[in-house]
């Protein structure tokens, strides 16, 4: 079984700030992590190759400094890592990144499950993994708690609002996970020496991959941010009362007996 974790490196959103001009996020201020519920898509993908053997590749795309989280994902047991990175994919809006997430799958090979997050902590669309599913025409199955996979298919239980439903689809089919749904395992030490500094991370450009570049980054993005704001908050109606602890109480209970009973 060949499980694909779609793996995005995300600024810690409490230091993302967001260039006015261009109206892009500016990560260069922030530190970065791995998308929270990604870590939740390797868990599981990790406890499938456990339960069905096989093998796990990550894949991201994004800029080379995302290449020491793919080899976090390598150390707590993932097999291969791969990072669609150039310049022509930058500015890409969630159209553009699935298209070049879903060239980067093509690439690795026959595959039977891609795992994502069910959405990131910066864009939180929540779009790319159906974005991923469309473009490769494969079945979809979105805010998964579990999945069970045999003889070529997928059972996989999803929530949603007011309760939970079980879809079964064919294998392959592209995934997303909700966060928490795992606990994450720690890093490896034992695989730690070989995800640092042995284990090769692929990184392929758009030539690498013949890729249109019409379809990727900006070219290829028809969303357009037209204007970033901070929401003002709402005005609060107040009134402060005064007087001893039972004037107080007893002002209190007028006030709202006058609500409740108008
Ligand atoms: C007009 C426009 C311009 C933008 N320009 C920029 C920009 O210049 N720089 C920038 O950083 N962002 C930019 N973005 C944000 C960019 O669109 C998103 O980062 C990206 O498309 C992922 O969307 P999302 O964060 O909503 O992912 P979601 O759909 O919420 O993510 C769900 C899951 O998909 C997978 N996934 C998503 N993105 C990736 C990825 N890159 N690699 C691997 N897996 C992934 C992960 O498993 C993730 O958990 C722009 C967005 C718009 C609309």
């Amino acid at each position: 079984m060949h499980t694909i974790v779609c793996l995005k490196v995300v600024p810690k959103s409490e230091e993302v700030t967001i260039d006015d001009e261009t109206k892009t996020l500016d990560r260069s201020k922030a530190r970065s992590e791995i998308n929270p519920p990604d870590m939740n898509a390797v868990e599981m993908a990790l406890k499938l190759k456990e339960r069905n053997g096989g093998t796990v590749s990550l894949l991201a795309m994004g800029p080379p400094l995302f290449e020491p989280y793919l080899r976090l994902g390598l150390a707590m047991g993932a097999d291969q890592a791969f990072l669609m990175s150039d310049r022509a994919f930058g500015g890409a809006d969630t159209l553009a990144t699935s298209y070049v997430l879903a060239e980067g799958i093509k690439a690795i090979g026959s595959f039977d499950l891609v795992l994502c997050g069910d959405e990131s902590s910066d864009g939180a669309t929540g779009q790319v993994p159906p974005g991923i599913a469309e473009w490769l025409g494969l079945p979809q199955a979105t805010d998964v708690r579990r999945v069970d996979v045999s003889d070529g298919s997928l059972s996989a239980r999803r929530e949603l609002g007011a309760g939970s439903e079980v879809v079964e689809a064919d294998l392959p089919c592209v995934v997303s996970v909700k966060h928490d749904v795992n606990e994450p395992r720690f890093l490896d030490s034992g695989r730690w020496d070989w995800a640092m500094n042995e284990a090769p991370v692929q990184i392929w450009s758009a030539t690498d991959l013949e890729i249109d570049v019409e379809k990727a980054g900006v070219p290829g993005s028809p969303t357009v941010v037209a204007g970033v704001s901070v929401a003002e908050g709402a005005d609060r109606r107040r009134e402060f009362l005064s007087g001893s602890p039972e004037e107080i109480a007893t002002q209190l209970a007028d006030k709202i007996r006058a609500w409740v009973k108008p």
